[in-house]
């Protein structure tokens, strides 16, 4: 196949005067791999339609809340159900009730959830409530793991390991970033240097269990269990970012897959169902701040609303049935399987990442274990694998730094299409 992206590239010329940089959200803009943005027309299953008629087999899968693929009949079905009853009252309905109660019962640490309309709402009000009930003021987030674009989080290691983090972006105040201390995932030891300095402040270590930020970067043995002993002896709050790991690692989170418990939980993506959502919850006692319980303020205006609630309900529904993830796994793991296999044929050095369906190739030769490791990655190479997958009709991240979503609706066969393609992109990445 060799698409042409004539209607695209009107469209992203147009957008690029009424949107800056023409998108809504940067990573979208494909500028790291050097072209510009397919714009989609619509989808189905595992398959994306472009505006020029261009299909591809997606991998994306919108960042991750699409664990069912597009368009699934039962959520779907839900929505239109939905529609029928509005679509926003600012009032409570059984739909939040019902999503909250699914949530608590799956997340062992989650004895209360709020629901809020993005993953950044959700890590923003957790900060807050961990500082309130801790009256502390400083976070420790690692670097390479992401939580969206609040002031707080926006934020890189400064020079020298124990200073505190400087803005990633103008418009981030210095008093603001001053406050956030950046670590080095999987490295307890550093951590425990900052906890020996700087304990007595601390309010909450925010971490992604599994991060998919960097790429899929899995937690070292006992990095996780590290961290609680930490928090615990320090006395600040763990938050688990289970944006994207909430009911993709398993049905329990990442919590329950390592058996490791934060104090908060933040949650999106899958808890929509492919509409906006978020939500954070923990031990009732600290979500009791919470207003109107308690004095944490945090309010929205369409948080739990209907038709997210009623998504992500019927997604949850869909994942409750025996064998999904079994299944959604293996699939994983033929497609991690082919992926590398033909890696080695086309003789190009790659390092794999892969836990359950949430999988990344680095172009390197080293193990990737941390941020500093996966910046070893190629991404030249990386761009020029992405641009042949996408000539041969398969949708990656734009991105070497972010996960392969592999979702229910992937078939058997769709993976070994991804595989051949695979082969001639991997050479096509070795010139
Ligand atoms: N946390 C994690 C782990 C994420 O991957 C993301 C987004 O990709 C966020 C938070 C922010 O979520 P949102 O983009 O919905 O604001």
């Amino acid at each position: 196949m060799a698409p042409g992206y004539q209607k695209s590239k009107e469209m992203f010329e147009q957008a690029q005067m009424v949107i800056p940089g023409g998108v809504n959200s940067p990573v979208r803009a494909f500028k790291s791999v050097g072209m510009t943005p397919p714009f989609i027309a619509r989808a189905n299953g595992s398959r994306l339609w472009d505006a020029d008629g261009n299909e591809y087999i997606d991998y994306v899968c919108s960042w991750g809340p699409l664990i069912l693929g597009h368009r699934h009949p039962a959520v779907m079905h839900a929505i239109q159900r939905c529609l029928e009853r509005g679509t926003t009252y600012g009032a409570p309905t059984d739909l939040e009730l019902t999503l909250a109660q699914m949530v608590v019962e799956a997340l062992p640490s989650v004895e209360m959830v709020r629901m809020v309309n993005s993953g950044t709402e959700a890590t923003m009000s957790a900060l807050r409530l961990a500082r309130a009930y801790t009256n502390r003021s400083k976070i420790v987030k690692f670097e390479g793991c992401y939580h969206g674009h609040h002031d707080s989080l926006l934020i890189k290691a400064g020079s020298g390991a124990l200073t505190h983090g400087v803005p990633t972006s103008p418009g981030v105040p210095e008093n603001i970033a001053g406050n956030t201390i950046n670590a080095r995932y999987n490295d307890l030891e550093l951590l425990e240097k900052i906890f020996a300095e700087a304990g007595s402040e601390i309010a909450a270590v925010i971490v992604e269990p599994l991060a998919g930020n960097m790429g899929v970067v899995p937690p070292a043995e006992g990095f996780l269990q590290g961290l609680r002993n930490l928090c615990n002896k320090y006395g600040a709050l763990l938050i688990f970012d289970e944006v994207i790991t909430g009911f993709r690692l398993s049905y329990g989170g990442a919590q329950s897959y390592y058996n490791v418990m934060p104090d908060l939980t933040c949650l999106g993506k899958i808890i929509g169902g492919g509409l906006p959502v978020g939500a954070y919850g923990g031990r009732r006692e600290i979500m009791q701040m919470v207003s109107p319980a308690g004095p944490v303020y945090q309010a929205g205006t369409l948080s739990g609303n209907p038709l997210a609630m009623t998504a992500g309900i019927a997604t949850l529904e869909q994942l409750q049935q025996p064998g999904v993830y079994e299944e959604l796994n293996r699939k994983s793991a033929l497609l991690a399987q082919g992926l590398s296999q033909a890696a080695r044929a086309a003789g190009v050095p790659a390092s794999f990442n892969r836990v359950e369906s949430l999988q990344t190739c680095f172009f390197t030769g080293h193990p990737v274990n941390d941020f500093a490791s996966a910046s070893t990655s190629d991404t030249k190479r990386y761009a020029a694998f992405f641009r042949s997958m996408l000539e041969q009709g398969i949708y990656l991240a734009p991105s070497q730094f972010e996960a392969i979503f592999v979702s229910t609706a992937h078939t058997d066969s769709d993976i070994e299409r991804t595989v051949e393609a695979a082969y001639h992109a991997y050479k096509a990445a070795a010139q």
